[in-house]
């Protein structure tokens, strides 16, 4: 099949805008992705028709949004293949998955001399909550380490996990280096060495490859929708049936509980709408279903393949230009990091938007990566579904230029 990018760009309205004059040229996807008409119009048409609170009343409205949202809740699972709706709850993003982990099934399943393996190439959000969760206590972290290819060091995993291995938390592609991590083999290590649990945080991989979670037999996966074309502030935290059902909930007030009493305390409602404390973001969750519609429908198979050509596309033009170092593996995927000669990435991305170029500079939320590859911050381009060779060339055409300015 021909891969109909002409009429995917065209269902973006944000791709025909102009930014300092020129058409504008999104490289930026990976820290958020721009959001076809069937989201836009979904939460227009929600909020025009169909806004209401929801599991509060008995009227037709929150009947309709509660109905919605967990209908929501069953195209999720079908998305990433869990054997349950009950098994998805939904958060702001895969940093609240992360944090909701971390304090709920971490604060009470770790003990002094406990461990956590983790991986050199984490973003914070799969850093910190670890971080802070060993703290003062008589928990280590260890770390997978990176190689200078941007790969992970895999031989090293029978060294760093034991029997007091409790948990191994693991990027499914890294956000720099766009490496796509060996996840079956790590979790099959993982599974023989220890009884640790092992979370997959898919913020990065959710939008290019496809996920079957019960295949992969990861016990927490977590995605953000508003990379995987859906509104911000919504979110995925994927869990076993059984782990969560053991899980005490982490934030606590309305709609998580099923009574209060002042005298006899508080039983709290079952899994997973414990975890769900508050009034959601039913907005984010209609769109987040109409943006895996979307992808659905063009077919995550399809993305994949276009966006692996695409990526040897932007490989070649990358590596045309003159002083530019190339971070992550030949196989890289959705993402690549670069810098020019000496000069400071925002430097590089301040004169690309001048022509109307977006991507990423900085430390990409992973500061112990810049310190591995002794840098203070790189550049970024990401691709999309929608991204076209056109952006690519522009691209080169606007670091050649760079290039030339700054020498
Ligand atoms: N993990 C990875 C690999 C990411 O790239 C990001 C965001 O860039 C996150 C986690 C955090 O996602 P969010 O900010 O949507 O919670």
């Amino acid at each position: 099949m021909t891969y109909p990018i002409v009429r995917i760009r065209a269902d973006f309205p944000i791709l025909a805008r102009q930014v300092n004059n020129r058409l504008l040229t999104y490289l930026d996807s990976a820290t958020s992705a721009q959001k076809p008409n069937a989201v836009i119009n979904c939460e227009i048409d929600y909020y025009r028709h169909g806004y209401a609170a929801v599991h509060r009343g008995i009227h037709t409205l929150s009947n309709e949004v509660t109905t919605r949202m967990e209908n929501v809740r069953k195209q999720v699972a079908r998305f990433i293949n869990a054997a349950s709706a009950d098994e998805i709850v939904f958060v702001k993003g895969s940093t609240e998955g992360i944090n909701l982990v971390a304090n709920s099934w971490g604060q009470h399943n770790m003990g002094p001399g406990d461990n956590i393996v983790i991986t050199e190439m984490e973003h914070h959000a799969n850093l910190v909550p670890w971080q802070v969760l060993t703290e003062g206590k008589q928990l280590s972290l260890r770390y997978i380490p990176v190689l200078p290819d941007g790969t992970l060091d895999i031989s090293r995993l029978p060294t760093l996990i034991d029997e007091r291995t409790r948990l191994c938390a693991v990027t499914q592609i890294s956000n720099v280096l766009g490496t796509s991590n060996p996840l079956p083999e790590i979790i099959a290590q993982v599974r023989a060495a220890s009884e640790a649990v092992v979370l997959v945080d898919g913020a990065q991989g959710i939008m290019h490859q496809k996920v079957d979670v019960q295949a992969l037999d990861c016990d927490f996966y977590v995605f953000s929708g508003h990379k995987i074309y859906g509104p911000s502030g919504i979110g995925i935290l994927y869990a076993k049936k059984a782990l969560l059902d053991a899980m005490p909930p982490w934030e606590v007030g309305g709609s998580m509980i099923r009574t209060v009493s002042l005298t006899e305390g508080i039983t709290f409602n079952d899994a997973p709408w414990r975890f769900e404390a508050g009034s959601p973001n039913t907005a984010g969750m209609v769109g987040l279903g109409a943006a895996i519609a979307y992808v659905e429908q063009v077919g995550l198979d399809n993305i994949q393949c276009y966006e692996h050509d695409l990526m040897h596309y932007m490989i070649e033009a990358l590596q045309q230009v003159p002083n530019l170092t190339l971070y992550g593996p030949d196989n890289r995927t959705g993402v690549i990091a670069f810098n020019l000669g000496q000069h400071h990435a925002y430097d590089v991305g301040s004169f690309l938007d001048q022509y109307g170029i977006a991507i990423r500079t900085g430390h990409h939320c992973a500061m112990p990566l810049m310190a591995y590859f002794q840098v203070a911050s790189m550049c970024r381009a990401s691709i999309a579904m929608y991204t076209d060779q056109y952006d690519i060339d522009r691209l080169l055409a606007g670091l050649l230029r760079v290039q030339r300015l700054l020498g």
